[in-house]
């Protein structure tokens, strides 16, 4: 017996370890992404590099996968990506901070509203495997697009909000789907008309990372909608000009390239 659970232990250790990832190698490929996307990626923690703790490589390459399919002006105005192993750091503000996955905070203190992302262990994934971790990352980059777009040119966001709104044709739901959404995991997967989620149904900003996630996971082709459903298809194309800086004047792109 004795005899069966050192054997076990070794195994899961060595297993562990295969999938482990040597500073060299988790820097180059930070840097691969960041000059690829220019954006900024932080991966502070040397946990990550044990696949025990998470796989920081796979989490990495999910990244750049879900990037490559952004258009340009979406990266420019991105916060940087802050890879962390727990947000035990800012109870005060999420103090159920065990279950969230991602967020960008609203009245943060750095600079152009970084991108946090959980770097999930292996028992945390078996646990609670819904949302998906690749569904994460867009939606709160999303957000973060939205908030230096508003902080940098009040205007431009307006201009998409007002668009955006009027397309909505029905009211918020507030918290309710949201509840739903954490208590339910197959609620993920239900999308009420007008909407590109369940989740989104919560509010303005929810809707529109939603609807940029949506029309990501489609290649940008949603044609398909136009009959099927008019409402959600109008936002889809008002989030791709609002991603694409069209809803800006040439003046303020040229301005967002340079980053702070
Ligand atoms: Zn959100």
């Amino acid at each position: 017996m004795k005899k069966s659970l050192y054997l076990a232990l070794v195994t899961s250790i060595g297993l562990g370890l295969t999938g482990c990832i040597s500073t060299h190698a988790l820097n180059t490929k930070i840097q691969k992404i960041e000059q690829k996307h220019n954006v900024i990626v932080k991966a502070g923690n040397p946990l990550s590099r044990c696949c025990l703790f998470g796989d920081i490589s796979g989490l990495l390459d999910m990244i750049d996968k879900d990037l490559e399919k952004c258009p340009p002006y979406f990266k420019d105005h991105i916060g940087p990506v802050v890879i962390e192993e727990s947000f035990a750091d800012n109870l005060e503000i999420f103090p159920l901070s065990g279950f969230l996955r991602g967020y960008v905070y609203i009245n943060e203190k750095q600079q152009r509203f970084p991108v946090h992302i959980k770097n999930r262990s292996l028992i945390e994934k078996v646990l609670f495997f819904a949302p998906k971790d690749e569904d994460v990352f867009l939606h709160e980059a999303s957000h973060s697009f939205e908030f230096n777009v508003q902080a940098q040119s009040n205007a431009e966001w307006e201009r998409f909000y007002y668009a955006f709104n009027a397309a909505q044709t029905k009211a918020y739901d507030g918290i309710f789907p949201r509840l739903l959404f954490l208590s339910v995991p197959v609620a993920g997967y239900l999308r009420p008309a007008g909407m590109a989620s369940l989740y989104g149904a919560s509010n303005h900003l929810e809707d529109s990372a939603e609807t940029h996630c949506y029309l990501r996971k489609h290649n940008n082709n949603v044609e398909f909608l136009k009959k099927k459903d008019p409402v959600l298809y109008k936002k889809c194309r008002i989030a791709e000009k609002f991603v694409n800086g069209e809803y800006g004047t040439e003046r303020q792109n040229k301005l967002a390239k340079s980053k702070s």
